[in-house]
């Protein structure tokens, strides 16, 4: 199963020449999600060749360079003529903005759009084998932060092991590993316990918006394979972080750390770093042993799972 991660947009309020404002696509095996969308979100998508097959759009909160690109992305699946519902996820209380959002300059579209509010803690979405959940963030307007947990996956089936128990190769194999008891021939039981390993954990993909340091996000983030957190400054700015409810990259390093996470992606990079983010690497690899990296726009990242 691929979870594949494109960053779209990873500068913070104000775009520049190489960043555009928030966006991040997760492909996860044919199910197209995307985590905001910033002005400009539709070009970023041809520019990077995501396609516009997105199901949900997942909204952090309703600061105009995470959900601007809304209007003309609705528009642009309007005229290729989309039928298949989009939902737009939001916090509770943005409902009506992010409709005007989607109605703005008059438009109408002719495929469904529904506008769905979160509050943390609530399971958003529920699929086959993940879970998108939102959580709380700390940032100057209603906020969340979204995680894409996996299921767990069946452990490993032991063949040889199910071979010397004298299990004929075929369908008893599939059998023992959905978890049931095979008979044998003669009259022997083997119960998957003896031939499957233990239940192997999926993967965890975290995203967090604008958000100050927070104790919901180290919870959130919690053994996270790849955590995108917040990285507006450096430290030579954290200042200016709190006063405008950022983290810098050594406070999204002290996160991901406590957080036990695997690696990190600093985005939301203030314009003012343009040409050099150095002291966001530098700075979060301090406070974090996991991998760290400041993602350019169309950068993207296969996310292996935890046990290879
Ligand atoms: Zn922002
Ligand atoms: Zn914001």
């Amino acid at each position: 199963m691929s979870m594949r991660v494109t960053f779209l947009g990873t500068s913070g309020a104000v775009p520049t020449t190489r960043r555009n404002p928030s966006a991040v696509f997760v492909n996860r095996e044919g199910d197209r999600l995307l985590f905001d969308a910033g002005e400009g979100t539709q070009r970023q998508m041809m520019r990077f060749g995501t396609g516009f097959a997105v199901s949900d759009v997942f909204v952090s909160h309703l600061h105009g360079d995470h959900v601007l690109g809304i209007p003309g992305l609705v528009q642009t699946m309007d005229f290729n003529e989309r039928e298949d519902p989009l939902t737009i996820h939001a916090p509770r209380g943005t409902g009506d903005d992010v409709n005007d959002l989607v109605h703005a300059a008059g438009n109408r579209p002719s495929f469904p759009v529904r506008v769905s509010e979160v509050a943390p803690g609530e399971t958003v979405v529920r699929r086959e084998e993940y879970e998108v959940r939102a959580f709380r963030t700390d940032h100057d307007a209603r906020a969340v932060g979204y995680a894409l947990v996996e299921d767990d996956r069946k452990g490993r089936f032991d063949r040889e092991r199910a071979e010397e128990l004298g299990v004929p190769v075929g369908p008893k194999f599939s059998k023992l590993h959905e978890g049931e008891p095979v008979e044998l021939d003669d009259g022997t039981v083997v119960r998957p316990e003896q031939v499957v390993g233990d239940p192997r954990p999926g993967r965890r993909f975290v995203y967090t918006g604008d958000t100050r340091p927070s104790e919901q996000v180290v919870a959130a983030a919690e053994d996270a394979d790849l955590l995108v957190h917040d990285a507006t400054f450096a430290s030579d700015r954290a200042d200016r972080a709190a006063d405008t409810a950022h983290s810098t990259a050594a406070q999204a390093g002290e996160i991901a750390q406590r957080a036990g996470a695997v690696r990190l992606a600093l985005t939301h990079i203030s314009s003012r770093y343009a040409g050099d983010v150095s002291a966001h690497l530098t700075e979060a690899s301090e406070t974090f042993d996991g991998e760290v990296f400041v993602p350019e726009d169309g950068e993207t990242r296969e996310i292996p799972y935890p046990d290879g």
